[in-house]
């Protein structure tokens, strides 16, 4: 059976979400805060996914997935945002979320959302299509040096080390692969990847590189694919010892 955590702290919604959620034939559980969350989380793995107010008392959502990814929990989070502001979408994205609503939302929506989810692979194919192809082969996997990425299954394999990626770990990752070699900016990052073009604070961006060079650099302090230009942006290199720098 398919089972859906709901972190919601205002009672009637969750009841709400918990009853609809039911009635799609779900198993659902309910928490209240974010300190509630993680204790469950410790004890019970198996959610195929979690519905995250961002807005607790206490310890946020987005502290509550940030723990989560830094313990290695990777399941598919839908995130509920209270005002939708660029910046919340962001910094969930950041913190690992895979998709996010903006309250209020209309039902139909959330359990479309949710049938993403859970189709996830599927999901971030027809994604995919809408970013242009990179060119090395197959659209969905991506190598170079000892390390791939598969876009469909949304993993990137360093050696005999596997990490799963939320979905926009793997656009943005898909967007600088496909700039090979090119500076990237902050703006632009956040035009392709996330489709926002308002004046949104671009600093979450960073907190993805932070994570993506944990993943992919042998020494993220000094990294050779992901690199900082300063002032300007980012740029990813696929060879370093090639002389990708010189292009
Ligand atoms: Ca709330």
């Amino acid at each position: 059976m398919t089972r859906i955590l709901v972190v919601e702290d205002e009672q009637h919604l969750a009841d709400g979400l918990r009853f609809n959620l039911e009635a799609e034939g779900y198993e659902v559980q309910v928490a209240e805060t974010g300190e509630a969350t993680l204790q469950l989380l410790e004890t019970e793995t198996a959610f195929d996914v979690v519905v995250m107010d961002v807005m607790l008392p206490g310890i946020d959502g987005f502290e509550v997935m940030t723990a989560m990814r830094q313990s290695g929990q990777f399941v598919p989070t839908l995130m509920l945002t209270a005002r939708g502001q660029a910046e919340d979408v962001l910094r969930g994205f950041a913190a690992g979320a895979d998709d996010y609503l903006a309250k209020p939302f209309d039902l139909s929506i959330l359990m479309a959302r949710i049938k993403g989810l859970l189709r996830r692979g599927e999901w971030v194919r027809a994604s995919a299509q809408t970013l242009p192809q990179i060119s090395n082969g197959r659209q969905d996997a991506y190598t170079f040096g000892e390390k791939s990425v598969d876009f469909g299954q949304l993993e990137l394999r360093v050696r005999d080390q596997v990490f799963p990626l939320t979905l926009m770990e793997a656009n943005l990752l898909r967007y600088l692969i496909r700039h090979e070699g090119q500076t990237v900016s902050r703006k632009s990052m956040l035009a392709q990847v996330w489709g926002l073009h308002e004046d949104t604070d671009t600093r979450a961006i960073d907190n993805f590189m932070v994570r993506l060079r944990r993943y992919i650099e042998d020494d993220p302090k000094n990294p050779r694919h992901l690199l900082t230009v300063r002032a300007l942006g980012y740029r990813f290199v696929a060879n370093p010892a090639a002389g990708g720098r010189s292009k």
